[in-house]
């Protein structure tokens, strides 16, 4: 059955109160985002309460389901024939031919749901079901009505033109991006931060990313991976502004200057200090990572606690108490996984000491960080001066 329009049915934005209409606005922008990149022309309506969307002819029903379900807010999608009010019996010959069509094998149950919104219609809903019910019931002699457990529930919803469906596509649910703030990832090359980016675009945050490099101790295809990143995140959370800092300074002065053992740790508190100030710059109010209780060293409470010591701003870490497995189904699922396991280094595994400290005495690491006064300050700022800034976006469907 081919169908040119969908019923759009949303989540947690339904219950927003005198808000809604912000919600729906976000959603509607946020459906015609993600269908811009799929084949075929499109229109997003807001219409009596619900958002449709309606395809031109020619258009590719797999991809444009693909697209709606990364699409956060959106709790079903429902494919839907949509007719003119052309009277009763009209109607009834409708429902015949869309059950006709979507259920081949006629060894089933159903039952007839309508809802009268327009209220000059000559039947009610109740008239509504029992009529189409009957008539269903005659055209095929092997169909049965059960009103409890369905296997088909029939919707029918008079309004200016009338929608029949029964079918709805889960959506990933969550809130539309644009409706929650923004707040800055850092987004390595590992499997844990594009996992932690897209969890909070699914909160409906809008999502900037820092990365930071150490050329020429990381190549240029590890940054590329990183991009590569960044796009397949995109594709749910839209546009990422990608920060890429050249750390290679920094981290080379706390490696000739501070213990080893305290290396991570010193270099993360760096990191967490560039990332703020980049995101205050551009108007993000919380840093987010992908770290995860005791994955390593630098993830043990104290450490965490180390690092976000030099922090103002909230860190949210999202992935704080998945175990690794966890976040591996959502990487592949969200389809990061194999991207991230290419085999490029990173930053922090180059300069990393061979016995990191696991329980880092905050005095000691500020003692050690006091070495690096008048010399750290500058390197700081050139980092912060050269920062390249990459406008990363979701190319046509496809190309993934
Ligand atoms: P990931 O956590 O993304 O899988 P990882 O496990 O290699 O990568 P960790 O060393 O566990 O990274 O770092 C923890 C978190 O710190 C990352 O999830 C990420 O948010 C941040 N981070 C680490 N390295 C970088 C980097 N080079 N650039 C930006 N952020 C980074
Ligand atoms: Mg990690």
């Amino acid at each position: 059955m081919k169908f040119q329009s969908f019923m759009i049915k949303y989540a947690e934005i339904g219950v927003k109160g005198k808000n809604r209409y912000l919600f729906e606005d976000a959603l509607v922008r946020q459906i015609r985002r993600a269908l811009k990149a799929v084949e075929g022309s499109f229109r997003v309506l807001k219409e009596d309460g619900r958002i449709y969307v309606a395809a031109d002819a020619d258009y590719d029903y797999e991809e444009t389901i693909d697209a709606l379900c990364r699409v956060f807010g959106i709790a079903s999608i429902c494919p839907m024939v949509q007719i003119d009010d052309l009277g009763v019996e009209d109607l009834c010959a409708q429902a015949v031919r869309y059950m006709d069509e979507m259920y081949p094998d006629k060894k089933i149950t159903f039952k007839v749901q309508s809802r009268r919104a327009r209220k000059n219609y000559p039947l009610d809903s109740n008239g509504i079901n029992a009529k189409l019910g009957e008539v269903i019931l005659n055209a095929f002699p092997d169909i049965r009505v059960d009103v409890h457990h369905p296997d088909v529930l029939l919707c029918v919803e008079i309004r200016q033109r009338i929608n029949i469906y029964s079918e709805a596509i889960p959506g990933p649910g969550g809130m539309p991006v644009g409706t929650n703030g923004k707040a800055m990832l850092l987004l390595s090359g590992g499997i844990d931060s594009p996992v932690a980016g897209y969890m909070m675009a699914k909160r409906g945050v809008v999502v900037d990313a820092v990365y930071f490099h150490a050329p020429p101790y990381t190549s240029d295809r590890a940054k590329q991976k990183v991009v590569d990143l960044a796009r397949l995140v995109t594709r749910y959370s839209g546009p990422i502004n990608l920060h890429v800092v050249n750390f290679t300074e920094i981290q080379m002065a706390i490696y000739e200057i501070c213990p080893h053992d305290e290396l991570t740790i010193i270099m993360r508190r760096y990191m967490m200090k560039i990332a703020q100030q980049l995101a205050g710059e551009s108007g993000s109010s919380a840093l987010v990572t992908g770290e995860s209780i005791g994955q390593v060293a630098s993830q043990t409470l104290k450490s965490l606690a180390a690092t976000n010591e030099v922090c103002t701003m909230p860190v949210f870490r999202p992935l704080i108490c998945f175990d690794k497995q966890e976040i591996v189904e959502v990487a592949k699922k969200i389809g990061t996984f194999e991207t991230s396991i290419l085999p490029y280094e990173d930053c922090c595994t180059i300069f990393v000491a061979k016995h990191p400290v696991t329980k880092p005495n905050l005095n000691a690491i500020k003692r050690s960080e006091a070495k690096l006064a008048g010399k750290i300050e500058e390197l700081y700022q050139k980092a912060l001066d050269t920062v390249e800034t990459i406008w990363v976006e979701a190319e046509p469907t496809g190309i993934f």
